[in-house]
């Protein structure tokens, strides 16, 4: 039976994308080797690094305006300290849209003075703060782009002269953005990019190098610019299937045109939310994510019956977070409209039912 993988990640690759990599773990370029098996150093992978390097650069039109891209390792998550230990003098300023930005104020805590500038967790971060002003004299300003747990995403920046770093995770690759208004972005690759053991980083080069305290080599950005994304063995299949996910986007016609389905895919669905009085919206209206939409049923009675028809048609990972509870459908790039389609069929079949 066909499967519509909604999980919010790990989540779906194109299949393309998973063909070629599988073939490349058995023998890479008919080499007679598998892409596990070869050296980092060698030429066929040195190759592979910097094609993903400049494809993400190209991607996002970054190219030529002072930008490194990095393939480095510790999930998101390690971004979380290493944004701070790398920028972090004296003061910082976060806007906090949720748990992931959460964790990374937490993190930055240990390195300096941070200032909460916005906030949602008054409703359960379920809008993008607005109406807040950024003080001055901040080292950075941080955001986290989409709100994967919440379905939030900023719609509008804030305008700040302080370097504007993002944590784009569960959005990179899916919409249009003046990507030189930010200086330092970062995304775990396993939603729009690849499989899970590689974290994209897109710095501006000339942001590094202000702080004064001694920063160990694998957490310095520096240090991995100066060794081309290879200061240590990276993670080769993570990165290579990233590659690959790159060389689809680039095909299909790059950020533009898969924005138009992600738009199509997320006006199908919440229009569906809306209409349908089985189901409520949580995340405001005017913040809703393209990327991940969260609702509830308006009756818990009829999540037995729900979830039976979500499983008969082979729609997999709709399970909301267990913060928020409820539903969550992912809707990233290799997920197509057809599998939204299938979703909002069950869901007008429940108000039948209901
Ligand atoms: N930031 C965002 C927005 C996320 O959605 C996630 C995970 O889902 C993370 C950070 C954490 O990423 P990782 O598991 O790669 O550390």
């Amino acid at each position: 039976m066909k499967k519509h993988n909604f999980s919010a990640g790990p989540c779906i690759l194109p299949k393309e994308v998973l063909l070629k990599a599988s073939e490349a773990v058995m023998d890479l370029n008919g080499s007679g080797l598998s892409l596990v098996e070869i050296s980092h150093r060698s030429k066929d992978f040195v190759a592979i690094m910097e094609r993903a390097r400049s494809l993400a650069l190209e991607l996002l039109n970054l190219e030529g305006k002072g930008y490194q891209a990095l393939f480095l390792q510790g999930g998101a998550s390690m971004e979380f300290l290493m944004v701070a230990y790398n920028l972090l003098e004296k003061k910082a300023g976060y806007l906090n849209t949720g748990t992931w930005s959460d964790k990374a104020i937490k993190e930055a805590k240990l390195f300096g003075e941070v200032v909460e500038v916005g906030s949602s967790k008054d409703e359960n971060f379920n809008y993008i703060p607005k109406g807040y002003s950024v003080p001055s004299g901040l080292d950075y300003l941080h955001l986290t782009s989409n709100n994967t747990i919440y379905g939030t995403q900023f719609k509008k920046f804030p305008t700040t002269d302080a370097p504007l770093v993002c944590d784009m995770s569960s959005d990179i690759f899916s919409r249009v953005l003046d990507f030189s208004k930010f200086d330092l972005i970062y995304a775990g690759a396993q939603k729009n990019m690849g499989p899970a053991g590689t974290t994209l980083v897109v710095v501006k080069e000339d942001i590094l190098g202000k702080v004064s305290r001694k920063i160990p080599s694998m957490l310095d950005y520096q240090v991995h610019i100066n060794k081309e994304s290879m200061f240590n063995t990276p993670p080769v299949f993570a990165v290579y299937t990233s590659m690959l996910t790159l060389e689809w986007l680039k095909n299909l016609g790059g950020i533009a045109a898969i924005e138009e389905e992600n738009e199509k895919k997320a006006q199908l669905l919440y229009s569906e939310i809306d209409l349908n009085p089985v189901f409520d919206g949580y995340a405001n209206k005017n913040d809703r994510s393209i990327m991940n939409a969260t609702f509830n049923l308006s009756e818990e009675g009829l999540k037995d019956t729900f979830d039976e028809m979500l499983k008969e048609a082979g729609i997999n990972g709709l399970n909301g977070h267990r913060s928020v509870g409820g539903y969550r459908a992912s809707m990233y790039n290799a997920l197509s409209l057809e599998s939204v389609g299938v979703l909002v069929d069950i869901m007008s079949e429940m108000e039948r039912k209901a």
